[in-house]
């Protein structure tokens, strides 16, 4: 577990232990030794379960990948997340992932656990026949561990639709005649996934910042200006309709968080930079999002990385470095790409103001304190990118109720569950001095910490 979560979550449970309001039947020594207890048991998974894929290659070679699953914790449900398919992926990175998938469904109301499973490979270096070996053996390797009541894997980084489909065919090949449906999420709508999965993160993201610095501030306006809190005060010094965008990453997260900035008709706020592996595309005037990704299907998932290519495909702007997309003059930073990706060493060189955390852990412990010490807004991951689990969780309720929401129903049930925990949070969060990471692991931590005494698991 990276430090920062077991840090935060450690911090939570010291506050929450010093307030007699919670959990009030607790006392004395049996109160000390029942929040040790909790601190164990959210700071170390229930199980790592760890194993090398033996793959045949189309070359005649065999190579040994290593494949992990993390079950953190499943005192929610079954345990929950995506495999990584990413060549650096790591064991401490792996629980980490868990760790956050544990207070993100908790944070949200959804009956899941948190889990996260890795295979170390750069999937980009694999031919389709061996990619799908390679899901095929790692079914073969954890089946007894997974499954539709105990957990539940999806995709996530380097993983997708295909990668899903191919697993949920395996699983239900060693496990004939059980439920299946359930095993896996994030599946083609054909193979039982549900409408609306791939963009939900997307969506999600926005609609995270959307609430927050319209919506909510609109409604609060007058509440909240005489606040001596720095990020109300933060908040309330924008004209939520005038905002800049910049977004790094432009896989399903980035691309469909630019698309519903670009199509927002509440606000006419501007993308004025994306960028990917390569490049950063930045346009004053805001970029064509929907040209862009456009260019994106049609050039194997990359972004236009010359100024020819862009005027080709018609569009408007300049071709920046990958990294400048951090450090422009913009209100508003999402961040959907990789983890750790303002840190230590670049933490000063940020203007904007607020940041949203699309990708997991993309801000580091060091970071967060300086930009909140500001007074920068970060929405961070478990709150703002918890729109793929969500409709995760709808994919598994349809594939178990044999009911099918249309696209429309999934996002309306999306957004009124993130407008829930939002409207828990958000007047916490303008009402204390601390950032909204703090606020948003309270909140999950004290759902957490009940459920487990309620259980009996404290002793
Ligand atoms: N990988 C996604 C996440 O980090 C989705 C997990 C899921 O749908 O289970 O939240």
């Amino acid at each position: 577990m990276a430090s920062q979560t077991r840090f935060i979550v450690q911090e939570s449970l010291d506050a929450l232990l010093e307030d007699t309001v919670f959990l009030p039947e607790l006392k004395g020594n049996a109160r000390k030794q029942a929040f040790t207890s909790l601190g164990a048991i959210l700071s170390t998974p229930n199980h790592l379960h760890k194993s090398f894929l033996r793959i045949a290659l189309e070359n005649g070679s065999v190579v040994r990948i290593p494949a992990l699953r993390v079950q953190h914790n499943n005192a929610l449900g079954p345990y929950k997340g995506g495999i990584r398919f990413h060549e650096s992926v790591n064991e401490d990175e792996v629980i980490n992932l868990a760790s956050l998938m544990t207070l993100k469904t908790a944070l949200h109301d959804v009956p899941f656990g948190g889990g996260k499973g890795g295979i170390i490979i750069d999937p980009r270096s694999y031919s389709e026949k061996e990619l799908h070996l390679i899901c095929k053996k790692y079914v073969q390797y954890f089946s007894d561990i997974i499954g539709p009541d105990k957990d539940i894997p999806a995709p996530d980084m380097g993983s997708g639709e295909r990668e899903m489909d191919w697993m949920m065919a395996e699983y239900k090949s060693i496990h004939p005649g059980k439920p299946y449906k359930g095993s896996f999420t994030g599946k083609s709508v054909i193979n039982g996934g549900s409408l609306g999965r791939r963009e939900a993160t997307g969506k999600g993201v926005y609609f995270s910042f959307r609430y927050l610095m319209h919506d909510f501030i609109q409604q609060q306006r007058n509440l909240l200006k005489d606040s001596n809190n720095k990020f109300a005060k933060t908040a309330l010094n924008y004209d939520s309709n005038t905002l800049k965008i910049a977004v790094q990453g432009f896989g399903n997260v980035g691309s469909v968080a630019a698309l519903e900035a670009y199509q927002c008709q509440q606000l006419s706020n501007k993308v004025v930079a994306v960028s990917d592996r390569n490049v950063t595309l930045f346009h004053e005037d805001g970029l064509d999002i929907p040209a862009l990704i456009k260019f994106v299907s049609l050039n194997s998932g990359e972004l236009p990385t010359t100024e020819l290519q862009l005027r080709e495909a018609g569009l408007k702007g300049e071709v920046l470095n990958r990294d400048e997309v951090l450090y422009l003059d913009v209100d508003v930073l999402i961040l959907a790409a990789l983890e750790d990706q303002i840190h230590d060493a670049n933490k000063e060189k940020l203007k904007a103001r607020i940041i949203v955390e699309g990708a997991n852990a993309p801000v580091t412990s060091e970071a967060d304190e300086f930009l909140s010490n500001k007074g920068v807004i970060i929405i961070p991951d478990i709150l703002a990118n918890a729109g793929g689990v969500i409709v995760s969780y709808l994919e598994w309720l349809q594939g178990r109720e044999t009911q099918f929401y249309t696209e429309d129903q999934v996002f309306k049930l999306l957004l009124e569950k993130m407008k829930t925990t939002l409207d828990t949070i958000l007047p916490v969060f303008f009402g204390d001095p601390y950032p909204l990471r703090q606020n948003c692991y309270i909140h999950s931590v004290m759902k957490l910490s009940t459920v487990l005494y309620r259980q009996g698991k404290l002793y």
